[in-house]
């Protein structure tokens, strides 16, 4: 049988609106066999998915996206197949997240002036209180009749020059590579056209990740479209990068980001599962 992976996507232990498990069952429904929870800069979601696939026959990958910073500009890098529990990792996650932290109450206080009371509170409340992220702002700002939908709230609020963009203080890439490295996993360039990057910028970007150890490209992504995808694989070939296949799925209620309906991998590519 050939078996449907889908090797990105995301939880209540981040911005998901799906606890764990009601995640895999959801995945199951949607035809997955292999499924990667990769939540932002946390693993918390990973032991309750695990434990729920197994009784559905489904494989879960344990996995993390990575907020990193390469030259001022935020990416992020996945972690697949790690082992959860190694401590570099770990350690290096909780710093992410306190650097989370500090920035999602300079969030809130840069809301409250443009009027959203309450934003920060609101933002912890709705998050599983450690990982506040932008998801949860976007959230609150919405509740409170500030934007209609998390198209126009990001548009408005919370993207570069807007009153509730702050920058992270992220991981370095380097550094991100060594912990999924040192945990065992295998790192990937998580929707490498959602960065807007020249073609230049693009192959720097992609060698300076081969040089630090990265091994893998999402080339099917919910976030790309066909012509980026097909953009992507022609990288991903020169560079024999291995390939992955992930829908960044967050939430049911977000229609275009679909399980069922993501493509299959191109050809002439080596899949990153090939040697699971
Ligand atoms: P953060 O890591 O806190 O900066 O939050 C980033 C998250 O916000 C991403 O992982 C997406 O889930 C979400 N996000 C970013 N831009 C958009 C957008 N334009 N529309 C909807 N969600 C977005
Ligand atoms: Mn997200
Ligand atoms: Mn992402
Ligand atoms: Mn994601």
């Amino acid at each position: 049988m050939l078996l449907s992976y889908d090797l990105h996507s995301h939880s209540s232990a981040s911005d998901g609106s799906l606890e764990p498990a009601e995640l895999v069952s959801f995945a199951h429904q949607q035809g997955v066999n292999v499924l990667a929870l990769t939540d932002h800069d946390i693993t918390a979601g990973i032991t309750e998915a695990r434990y729920a696939a197994e009784k559905l026959g489904m494989q879960l990958i344990a996995g993390v996206e990575i907020s990193v910073l390469w030259r001022k500009q935020t990416l992020h890098i996945l972690g697949l197949n790690i082992d959860h529990d190694n401590e570099t990792l770990q350690a290096g996650l909780a710093k992410i997240r306190q650097a989370r932290a500090v920035r999602a109450i300079e969030i809130g206080k840069r809301l409250e002036k443009a009027g959203v009371s309450d934003a920060y509170e609101q933002a912890k409340a709705i998050s599983n209180g450690e990982n506040v992220t932008r998801t949860h702002f976007a959230k609150v700002i919405i509740d409170s009749g500030f934007a209609k939908d998390m198209k126009q709230v990001f548009k408005r609020y919370l993207v570069q020059g807007k009153p509730g963009y702050v920058a992270g203080e992220w991981a370095e890439m380097p550094e991100a590579l060594e912990w999924i490295k040192n945990a065992g996993g295998i790192s990937v360039i998580a929707h490498p056209a959602r960065y807007r990057l020249s073609a230049t910028k693009m192959r720097l970007m992609i060698e300076e990740f081969m040089s630090a150890g990265g091994q893998g490209i999402e080339v099917i992504s919910g976030s790309h479209s066909q012509d980026e995808s097909q953009r992507i694989a022609a990288l991903a070939r020169q560079y024999s990068l291995l390939a992955s296949r992930g829908s960044d799925f967050h939430d049911p209620a977000i229609p275009y980001i679909n399980m069922k309906t993501l493509p299959p991998l191109p050809s002439g590519l080596t899949p990153i599962w090939e040697s699971w």
